[in-house]
């Protein structure tokens, strides 16, 4: 155990976590030059062509320093907001990181923000300053920045470069002489902590876990204490490139566990897993059992396609357990489901697998967040709210309360007021303004996460000419004065394009929306008028004019081939148009209020 080091990489987005984790699994020999392909831990093809991390990983290195033989357990962590639990359930499962740092661009707000989750573990950071190699590197600038926020000195910051291989015999010497052994007793009843599962098509649910305390043998009767469940633990090993398997694992341990598991929602990412014969009197702390953030309908666009749609988001479900979703069925666009997320990234990753590995084309509506309802006459019962359309009668309601965020971001002093004005635009209040260095500035606000949900991200990265990053999290529900803004096409009203909106952006979003769906839906063959209305009372109104001819009529002469494929063209255009009354929706038009400016 003396010999043991469990580690994790904590870094903003592209600071070069990834490439840090190749060049240390190169220099470990853990995976040869061969068979090194670029960030040989992201395999998910997704993840690959985004670049980022989506599920974390976990891999064992063997590295021999001053004579002796050491275990290097790194656990990577994902890359964005939408799985910071996730992040944290892997932090816990350290005693050290690596505090990686873009020597061009330093500190970035994923940087601060993971830095306080793995301070809060209690974690041994080791800072370094990564890309020395690029022309643009302000080595001294980065370092003072980094020095003043983990308090560190200047030497104990590794100058580094994945592209180059520099520094990273010093990051494998100061894994080994800086990151604490692990602490725990290897005969205490078993006690391993899971971070994370993946689903295995032939194999079923994989659990990775740090063993806490105590050891696992195979073919054992396990427990998994927050779920309750127990299973054999048919398969045990470690973590290489490939599962290792292996009779026991023991106390410090990062592995694996199969156990004929069919269904990833059963394996909780933060539940314990003990045995049953001996088991702990208690789970390890931090277990959270994390809910849905966003929601949004999934609509097929064929009609009868709904049952096919079905069989995939199961499919779907059975390797992502954070996917939830229910049948529901819109007015407009007929049976489909509405599906909770994480966040916005999640909610694409779904889109596009449903797309690429199912093949099927969908209709999203606009994401929404969960409201809590009051009812006056009963005001102690609340109400869950996933889906606008569903908001009681406004007279009968005594309050409703959407969930609030506490928001960072750091920028050049030079943005502030642009980004300030932003953020008070979307009901956000600022709690802090703190200087990191003389032209970096960490801005501290609370705001609704719904206002996240509509284009912040973009209007954040215009405002500040890309020069803010930006991170937040949960801080609970508060009331707010929300009321439901419907949509009406050619007069009749379009459950999913309702949202809930603060009373006083109503007027303003209306106008917006209406201007905006006059863009995206195309002229048809009749006048099509488009309303934004309060209850009864409609408060914006444009029209898109009819279509005089038919697009063919253009074509003189009988040019058929020509005519041809210009239907063609036109049928392709309509793969995702819904029809809604008599009026042909294109799948932007659903979305329209996410991309007002
Ligand atoms: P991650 O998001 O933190 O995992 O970052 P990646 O490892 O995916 O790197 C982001 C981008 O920076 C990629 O295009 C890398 O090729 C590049 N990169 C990573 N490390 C270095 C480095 O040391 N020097 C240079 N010049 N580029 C790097
Ligand atoms: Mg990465």
């Amino acid at each position: 155990m003396k010999n043991i080091r469990n580690f994790c990489i904590i870094a903003h987005i592209d600071h070069g976590k990834s490439t840090l984790a190749d060049r240390l699994l190169q220099a470990t020999g853990t995976i040869s030059d061969r068979e090194m392909k670029d960030q040989a831990l992201d395999d998910m093809d997704l993840e690959r062509e985004r670049g980022i991390t989506i599920k974390s990983h976990a891999i064992q290195m063997n590295h021999t320093h001053e004579g002796q033989a050491y275990t290097l357990n790194l656990i990577d962590t994902p890359g964005h907001v939408d799985f910071s639990y996730e992040v944290s359930r892997s932090i816990a499962a350290c005693e050290g990181a690596l505090l990686i740092v873009d020597a061009a661009q330093g500190i970035e707000a994923q940087t601060i923000s993971n830095l306080y989750l793995a301070l809060e573990h209690d974690l041994e950071i080791i800072p370094v300053l990564n890309k020395m190699d690029l022309p643009g590197a302000m080595p001294e600038e980065v370092t003072d920045q980094i020095v003043d926020l983990i308090g560190c000195s200047p030497t104990d910051v590794i100058p580094a470069s994945g592209k180059t291989g520099l520094g990273v015999d010093k990051i494998l010497d100061a894994i080994i002489n800086r990151v604490p052994a692990p602490k725990g007793n290897p005969d205490a009843p078993l006690q391993a902590m899971i971070f994370d599962s993946v689903f295995n098509p032939f194999r079923g649910v994989i659990a990775y876990y740090r063993v806490i305390n105590g050891t696992l043998k195979k073919g054992e009767k396990v427990k998994f204490v927050n779920t309750g469940r127990t299973y054999n633990a048919d398969d045990i090993g470690i973590l290489k490139m490939d599962l290792v398997p292996k009779k026991e694992v023991s106390t410090g341990d990062v592995g694996y566990i199969i156990s004929g598991i069919k269904q990833a929602n059963e394996v909780k990412v933060g539940d314990t897993i003990t045995t049953v014969a001996n088991p702990c009197t208690e789970a390890v702390k931090g277990f959270e059992d994390v809910k849905p953030m966003v929601f949004a309908g999934i609509y097929p666009v064929d009609t009868e396609d709904y049952e096919e749609l079905r069989f995939s988001m199961e499919k779907l479900q059975l390797n992502d357990s954070s996917l939830v979703f229910e049948p529901e069925s819109s007015a407009a666009l007929g049976f489909g489901f509405r599906c909770g997320f994480l966040g916005m990234l999640h909610l694409e990753i779904i889109q596009e697998r449903l797309e690429r590995e199912f093949k099927m084309t969908v209709i999203t509506t606009v994401p929404n967040v969960s409201y809590f309802a009051y009812l006056r006459k009963n005001p102690d019962e609340k109400l869950i709210v996933n889906n606008p359309s569903e908001l009681p009668d406004p007279s009968t309601l005594e309050k409703v309360e959407e969930p609030f965020i506490k928001a960072q971001v750091i920028t050049k002093s030079e943005y502030i007021g642009a980004i300030m004005t932003l953020c008070i635009e979307k009901r956000g209040e600022l709690q802090n303004q703190v200087y990191l260095t003389q032209d970096r500035v960490e801005l501290t606000f609370e705001m609704p996460l719904a206002e996240i949900v509509f284009d912040f991200y973009d209007r954040l990265k215009t405002v500040s000419k890309g020069y803010a990053s930006f991170d937040y999290f949960p801080i609970g529900y508060k009331s707010s004065d929300l009321i439901k803004l419907d949509v009406l096409l050619n007069g009749e009203q379009v459950d999913a394009l309702s949202a809930l909106v603060h009373r006083s952006n109503a007027f303003n979003l209306g106008k917006k929306i209406c201007v905006k769906l006059k863009e995206l839906i195309p002229r048809q063959q009749f006048e099509i008028p488009i309303q934004a209305a309060i209850g009864s009372k409609v408060i914006a109104r444009e029209t898109i004019k009819a279509l005089r001819k038919d697009v063919t009529a253009k074509c003189y002469g009988g040019d058929i081939s020509r005519k041809r494929k210009l239907l063609e063209k036109q049928k392709e255009g309509k793969k995702r148009m819904r029809q809604v009354g008599r009026v042909e929706v294109p799948q932007e038009a659903f979305l329209a209020v996410l991309k007002l400016n």
